[in-house]
């Protein structure tokens, strides 16, 4: 029962927590657990024990899931509601947020096998995400068209995961050729990205290829550059043109989009400028990270400004958050005793993001 007012104020960002099982290093190392998840009540408890005295912090999530949950069910419960609304025409955009180690890019990408139409056990949200708009086309023997690109943000720059090997490689020299990708916005508050690949895809398995292909080019790179990985952002998007209905000669096309970003580890932004409002050294902040959680935090709170401009990351997906877009942010975190200040300050994040 909204009136016309309240939807345009309502801001539709989810915020939802997944802790991982205890490493094999973790339960070789008899690292204590420190988190414990009721996924019925949607709360995460972090015990901490403060001179000899226990000490409980409490945080409630839109959802939670623990280290037995599956990636069938996280993506059924918390992301299927969130893909269909692409087909309708909205922008959305799903996040991982996190410390290094603790499930980001299992979580969006896990095992990448497909048997057949069937996505394997261990898939995650990308591949399950791919799976369910090709179904619902297919089963709505709707008309339309996709198109997919791929991309990297490192040190507030744009590299294209898709784009020919030669031009990936020479960022690593100083092989002037490397092909450069900017951002422009067009009059109307479009996002135009300047000199990256779009492919446009027939099936779920060109997509499959495209995204091993993407995916082993993050690999390489973080060999060749220590901890590369952990510092930038992998954003893969997915645009579907359908047709929708005919009224006489007029066709009415909606569009949509869906962005699955695997953030830069969040060791990068914490004990920094979110929580004080002061930044450490400059070269060590994410810019990209710390402006995404303050643009959040602007939308949820309804501010007059919203600090898009601030980073490239907030730049690039502008036109996906905010306004009539949905937004899920997950976060991971590791149970381990050892991760328990990362731990608190990822909960701190997300909870300010709802
Ligand atoms: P990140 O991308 O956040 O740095 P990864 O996704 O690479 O973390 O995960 C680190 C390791 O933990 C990987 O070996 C991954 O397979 C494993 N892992 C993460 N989350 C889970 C989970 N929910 N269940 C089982 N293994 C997991
Ligand atoms: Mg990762």
């Amino acid at each position: 029962s909204f009136n016309r007012q309240d939807r345009d104020r309502e801001v539709n960002v989810q915020v939802i927590l997944r802790c991982r099982p205890l490493s094999d290093d973790e339960q070789s190392s008899n690292s204590s657990r420190v988190v414990t998840c009721n996924e019925l009540k949607r709360e995460v408890t972090i015990s901490q024990s403060i001179a000899n005295k226990q000490v409980d912090r409490l945080f409630t999530f839109d959802k939670v899931f623990g280290p037995k949950a599956q990636q069938r069910s996280i993506y059924d419960q918390a992301i299927a509601p969130i893909v269909k609304e692409v087909l309708d025409g909205y922008n959305c955009t799903i996040f991982a947020y996190g410390q290094t180690g603790t499930g980001k890019t299992y979580t969006m990408e896990g095992a990448m096998k497909s048997k057949g139409s069937e996505v394997c056990a261990e898939a995650g949200v990308i591949p399950r995400a791919v799976r369910q708009i090709f179904d619902i086309l297919e089963a709505q023997n709707a008309d339309y068209s996709m198109k997919v690109s791929f991309l990297e943000l490192y040190n507030e720059e744009i590299t294209d995961l898709l784009t020919s090997e030669d031009n990936y490689y020479s960022r690593f020299s100083d092989d002037k050729q490397k092909k450069s990708v900017s951002l422009m916005e067009d009059g109307r508050g479009c996002v135009i990205i300047r000199g990256l690949e779009e492919e446009v895809v027939y099936t779920a398995n060109d997509i499959y290829n495209l995204m091993e292909r993407g995916a082993a080019k993050r690999r390489t790179a973080d060999t060749l550059l220590n901890k590369r990985s952990s510092r930038s952002h992998s954003v893969f998007t997915i645009t579907v043109h359908v047709k929708d209905i005919s009224i006489g000669e007029e066709e009415l096309i909606k569009c949509g989009k869906l962005n699955l970003v695997d953030l830069a580890g969040s060791e990068n932004i914490s004990r920094s400028g979110v929580r004080e409002g002061r930044a450490r050294e400059a070269g060590e902040i994410n810019k990209s990270l710390l402006t995404l959680g303050r643009v959040i935090n602007a939308l949820v709170e309804h501010s007059a400004h919203i600090p898009y401009r601030d980073s490239k990351l907030t730049r690039l997906l502008r036109d996906s958050l905010g306004g009539k877009t949905k937004t899920c942010i997950i976060a991971t975190i590791s149970p381990s005793t050892h991760c328990l200040e990362e731990t608190l300050s990822t909960l701190d994040y997300a909870y300010r993001a709802k």
